[in-house]
């Protein structure tokens, strides 16, 4: 099997254009570069077209998707000889518009899908779980997005516990259908960084959460890690390296270059 060890990837990569990251793109760029990467996906929060007037203020806004492709297909060009640079999206899983996501990912290299929820029908997901009831609804969309073929991974797995106070049999079982789910459809699942740095001082469970990847160990899925980034520093904060380390010491198979799950 041909692979290259030296291979240092992330895919999940934000820029202004969502209104909660900062940093011009060449920045992102720059920082991965001096840290080692040799691989570096955009995958920018993507907008939807909501028909009810609806403007979502922490995604790219839709006209503004042509200039983010153009620049980041001109920093492909310029640093080519430096580091591979990819173009995709983040999305969300609302399946409505799942036809306008196929049109669009014809442009992109890959489309990560991040569960955030709907927040166009008051459906946020992320921080705002609490009840048990409510992780139905995350995990039912997430899987008929999984089950679309249009994301290379899921990310965040687990941020449907970022607000929930114990890891409790309810979470558990979520966690492990999840986990079975993401492995029938051969769909390998995030650990985070970024949520490393938000969720700090989470007095809630926060992701990555680690009693979800034990599970995740025992329900064998394959996974890789994201940066998230947010900010150019990020590259700098957030040790790509030892994440992996962490998750082969539970026994999970990683795939150092996440583009790997597409063969
Ligand atoms: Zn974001
Ligand atoms: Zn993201």
């Amino acid at each position: 099997m041909k692979r290259d060890v030296t291979v240092k990837a992330n895919l999940h990569t934000h820029t202004f254009r969502c209104h909660h990251a900062r940093g011009n793109d060449e920045d992102y760029v720059l920082a991965a570069i001096e840290n080692g990467y040799t691989k570096l996906g955009f995958s920018d929060h993507t907008p939807f077209p909501y028909d009810n007037g609806y403007v979502n203020r922490t995604k790219m806004l839709p006209e503004e998707l042509d200039g983010y492709v153009q620049s980041v297909l001109s920093l492909k060009e310029k640093y080519k000889d430096k580091i591979e640079i990819l173009l995709g999206l983040e999305c969300e899983a609302v399946p409505r518009f799942f036809p306008y996501l196929k049109e669009i990912s014809k442009d992109m290299d890959y489309l990560i899908l991040g569960n955030h929820g709907d927040w166009s029908i008051g459906e946020p997901y992320g921080d705002h779980l609490t009840k048990p009831w409510q992780f139905h609804r995350y995990f039912a969309t997430a899987v008929e997005a999984m089950e679309s073929g249009l994301f290379l991974y899921l990310a965040h797995p687990d941020l449907f516990l970022a607000g929930y106070p114990e890891f409790d049999e309810e979470a558990k079982y979520i966690s492990r259908l999840l986990c079975r789910e993401a492995n029938r459809l051969k769909i390998p699942l995030e650990y985070n960084l970024y949520g490393l740095i938000k969720c700090k001082n989470y007095t809630t469970l926060g992701y990555p959460y680690s009693g979800f990847w034990e599970i995740a160990a025992e329900e064998n899925v394959t996974a890789v890690v994201g940066v998230d980034a947010h900010d150019p520093k990020e590259f700098g904060i957030s040790d790509l390296d030892s994440a992996k380390r962490y998750l082969r010491s539970l026994g999970i198979r990683v795939l150092d270059d996440p583009m790997d799950a597409k063969k």
